[in-house]
């Protein structure tokens, strides 16, 4: 099958105006202009995207499918209270909720261009959605507790999963990691138990250094965490005292970042050690510029990542955070918080943000010799984004259109190892309104 377009952006190599992707079975094989791929194969079936770009599919580096039907929930509120209010909600969901959200989420997921999913899940419904709706993904099983007595049995519970997931059938676009949830909810034995348990190269993710709030809860002892958060969820769990260090430097002590395979997510609140720390022990960061700024969390550092190694992607934190699974906004809203805060002289250009939703999110997850660029032998994960739309033409360059006129709605075209899931508001494997009634249901029951 031949994939022709207006554009072809390989990412690890520079865009071809009026180019090809030859694919076959579940690879690419080939990439160049298409006047030439077209001669040397007469007879590949031919599928053109007009003006249009065709690129490797999104690397969603950080989400939770399962809690897309939390979408607009808890709006207009700091992260804390979001959380807070988030948890008092969660209660009210059922299992079969739980995997519907997920379907909703894998749904909004291929309809916007992401082909791979990096999920943490408590429930496991985020791995099966992503299972029954063709994306790939490394999912995480969630793990959280702050009273030591119960770590073993957490441990048990997650590995069991963790395992069948591995085994599960048609899960081979799945890599099954585990993920200890945050700073302010884990013990640290747990977070010695994980580091054990990964230390085989399982994937290992975590929420760190997410806001002021958990800094201050680490450093201080105080904040909203402290009080509200503990009083209302976790009254069994043991004094907290200050610790008088950052979260990084906190989880530090407890091996975790000593596992060979580590995605910290947010990072908003490291200082120059903190990215000491994260770069020496090859830690890759989650950015999630969207949820980040909407919720009053703060911004990563991301010149001084880049400065000293650390491998970045870019993650949506799920619709419950951000409203929408959208990298194209990612990619807009981190281009911009970046140049507004760093100015002329570290001017961040747009093809770099295009990069870290898509190869360098692939970097930061270990699996960029499968995917993340079109190349020849990678998996055949490719989008093809509309450009011609009014908001859009001319189109000057690629890149740019990308990321300042590009939404989700101008994917046509979803493809995940040389299988089509999505085209144009139709889904292979889903039903769409099974879901959007399901949504509805859910958010009568949220409202309740
Ligand atoms: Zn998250």
């Amino acid at each position: 099958m031949l994939l022709t377009a207006r554009y072809v952006l390989p990412i690890a190599a520079p865009h071809i105006e009026h180019g090809a992707v030859l694919v076959h079975g579940d690879s690419i094989v080939e990439i160049g202009e298409a006047d030439r791929l077209k001669q040397l194969h007469p007879d590949e079936p031919v599928t053109d995207f007009g003006l249009a770009a065709l690129m490797p599919g999104f690397i969603d580096a950080h989400t939770h499918l399962e809690y897309t039907a939390m979408r607009g929930l808890v709006d207009d509120v700091p992260y804390s209270r979001w959380k807070l209010q988030l948890l008092q909600k969660e209660r009210l969901f059922s299992e079969q909720d739980w995997e519907d959200s997920a379907q909703l989420g894998a749904l909004e997921a291929l309809q916007s261009g992401i082909t791979t999913i990096a999920d943490i899940t408590a429930s496991g419904a985020s791995f099966r959605a992503a299972v029954m709706s063709g994306l790939r993904g490394v999912v995480y099983r969630e793990v959280a507790t702050m009273e030591k007595p119960k770590v073993a049995e957490v441990m048990r519970r997650a590995t069991e999963d963790v395992e069948s997931w591995r085994s599960a059938t048609g899960a081979e676009r799945i890599v099954a990691g585990i993920a200890p949830h945050a700073p302010y909810s884990c013990h640290p034995e747990l977070f010695r138990a994980v580091a054990g348990f990964a230390a085989d190269g399982t994937p290992v993710a975590m929420h760190l250094a997410g806001s002021r709030e958990e800094y201050q809860f680490v450093k201080y002892g105080s904040s909203m965490l402290a009080t509200d958060v503990r009083d209302t969820f976790d009254s069994h769990a043991p004094l907290w005292l200050p610790t008088g260090v950052s979260p990084v430097r906190y989880v530090l002590q407890w091996d975790i970042l000593d596992a060979p395979n580590v995605l910290a997510v947010h990072c908003t609140q490291i200082d120059d050690a903190d990215i000491e720390v994260l770069a020496s022990r090859d830690v890759a960061v989650a950015h999630c510029p969207r949820c980040n700024a909407k919720l009053g969390m703060g911004t990563a550092p991301l010149a001084k990542l880049f400065a000293a190694g650390v491998r970045v992607g870019l993650g949506t934190d799920s619709p419950a955070a951000s409203n929408s699974m959208d990298e194209f906004e990612e990619m807009r809203i981190g281009l911009l918080v970046q140049r507004a805060l760093l100015g002329e002289e570290r001017f961040v250009p747009a093809r770099q943000f295009v990069k870290m939703a898509t190869l360098d999110s692939a970097r930061a997850l270990g699996i960029e010799d499968r995917v993340g660029s079109l190349e020849p032998g990678k998996q055949a994960d490719i989008i093809a984004v509309d450009l011609s739309e009014s908001h859009q033409v001319p189109t000057h360059y690629p890149y740019s259109t990308l990321v300042h006129t590009a939404n989700q709605e101008n994917v046509l075209w979803t493809m995940v190892a040389g299988e089509v899931l999505y085209q144009r508001h139709s889904w292979s494997r889903l039903d769409p309104q099974r879901l959007y009634s399901r949504a509805e249901e859910l958010r009568m029951k949220l409202r309740g």
